[in-house]
């Protein structure tokens, strides 16, 4: 792989990267299925990444038609590597074993090592046969949405298809490696201004929140709105902050310290709650809530903003859904894609149906909407929230730290990409949108340090 490092940096044609040979072997970050069982017994909490991830070498898979091969520079730890590195709620080789049974293609998935990641960036290096829109030595950021475009389910909107995954996670040779193939329609250009590792943070994350907040196919935001949004800092959090900020609505920002409160503040969400600082316990025990609790909560929001949210941005889950559903407005809505604490939720449907409150449910993003939020990243409407980097070699202790709620925004790595801060090709474009605004995630934790 040095050869397309070395190309890559010497900004090598096209012609010149389709020219290299592709070795039969890369580095990549996996989990093994033989070890799926490693944490049996542990508690959650304890289950530890950095005895799961292994970084080494891995064959090279052979090219669909409709796939590229993409050198990857750079990538990003999500929350679906910790739940694929702590086998929880399920191991993933499961769903690499339905989708070997799918196709001949989709054999190749089904192997006795899953490569994680959901996120990168880089350049392709070789197209399939059946690829139009791209060729080697494009500079590209790959989203993971993953679709059977042969399966009529697929299409109105490829997140409704019968057979729908996300790659990384649901899918074999992920972000986390100096290698990928990836669908050709997974494909967006990488924001010039932007270096390897602040490009690759974004489309898993970014465009989750686009389809939660501003697509049709869940909350809708419009001007003027209330939106509560928990983990306001966090990977999705920081993104439904800006998009708010940027839609014309007011951010209710929830964070769990006084340093995330702050950085909330210098993105410009004023109305901010930490909710360690204020010590809000929304569960008395472990079957019961504390409705005064809630309204506890209910009436901060209201003094902060003068009204009840429009929407709540949820992930969460269990912990937080009764207060999301009581706090919503009259008529309001509570978008929800994850439970990171816990998934069997609870909350006082009279709050839902009397207040004529709707729960949407959204998952990532299809192509139109993943591609919609890149346009933005590549205009610098939005930023990215990257606040640290990390070698590919130490993807288990980036994914414990994000397991353990001690990063900010996101965490990138570094793949092939030697050293941070390169990649960027439109320097003009980064001065005019402003340094201290695309680093702004990066410089608060270095402050911390
Ligand atoms: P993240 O970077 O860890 O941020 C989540 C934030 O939520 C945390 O930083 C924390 O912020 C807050 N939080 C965590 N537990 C909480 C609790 N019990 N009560 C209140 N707040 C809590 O993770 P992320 O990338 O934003 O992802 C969040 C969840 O969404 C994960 O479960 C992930 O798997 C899921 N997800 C789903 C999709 C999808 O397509 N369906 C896409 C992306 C992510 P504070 O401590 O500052 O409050």
């Amino acid at each position: 792989m040095q050869q397309y490092l070395d190309a890559i940096k010497a900004d090598a044609t096209g012609t010149e990267i389709a020219n290299l040979p592709l070795p039969d072997h890369y580095r990549a970050a996996h989990v093994l299925r033989d070890e799926m069982g490693m944490f049996e017994g542990v508690d959650s909490w304890d289950k530890d990444p950095r005895k799961s991830i292994h970084v080494g070498d891995v064959p090279t898979p052979e090219l669909a038609p409709d796939e590229v091969y993409v050198a990857l520079m750079a990538s990003s730890i999500n929350f679906n590597t910790v739940w694929t590195s702590i086998f929880e709620p399920l191991p993933t080789f499961g769903f690499l074993e339905r989708l070997g049974r799918e196709s001949i293609w989709g054999q190749r998935h089904n192997l006795p090592y899953h490569i994680i990641g959901s996120d990168g960036s880089g350049v392709v290096v070789r197209v399939g046969s059946a690829v139009r829109n791209w060729k080697p030595g494009d500079r590209v950021v790959l989203h993971c949405n993953y679709v059977d475009d042969q399966d009529p389910s697929s299409h109105n909107d490829s997140m409704k298809g019968a057979n729908q995954r996300i790659w990384g996670f649901e899918t074999n040779f992920g972000g986390l490696a100096d290698l990928t193939i990836a669908k050709a329609n997974q494909l967006m250009p990488k924001p010039t201004h932007l270096s390897w590792e602040e490009a690759a943070v974004n489309a898993l994350c970014a465009s989750t929140s686009y389809r939660m907040l501003v697509s049709n196919n869940a909350a809708s935001m419009k001007m003027g709105d209330n939106v509560l949004i928990w983990g306001a800092t966090g990977g999705l959090g920081g993104y439904a902050t800006q998009l708010v900020l940027n839609g014309g609505g007011t951010p209710i920002g929830v964070v769990s310290s006084p340093e995330k409160a702050e950085l909330l503040n210098e993105m410009g969400c004023e109305a901010v709650i930490d909710r360690r600082g204020e010590d809000f316990q929304f569960w008395k025990n472990e079957h019961e809530q504390d409705e005064g609790e809630w309204r506890r909560f209910g009436k901060r929001i209201r003094d902060l903003v003068g009204e009840d949210p429009d929407i709540v941005f949820e992930h969460p889950g269990r912990q937080t859904m009764g207060a999301s559903v009581f706090a919503a407005k009259r008529g309001g809505v509570i978008v929800t894609c994850a439970a990171t604490s816990g998934y069997m939720i609870e909350y006082d449907n009279r709050h839902l149906w009397m207040k004529l409150k709707q729960i949407v449910s959204s998952h990532f993003a299809n192509y139109g909407e993943a591609w919609q939020m890149n346009r933005l990243i590549d205009r610098g409407a939005i930023q990215p929230i990257l606040s640290a980097v990390h070698p590919l070699t130490d993807v288990g202790e980036a994914a414990l730290q994000v397991h353990h709620n001690k990063h900010e925004g996101k965490l990138g790595v570094l793949c092939l990409s030697d050293a941070e801060g390169q990649g960027i090709t439109d320097q003009e474009k980064r001065e005019k949108i402003g340094e201290d605004k695309i680093t702004m995630f990066r410089r608060h934790a270095d402050s911390l340090l």
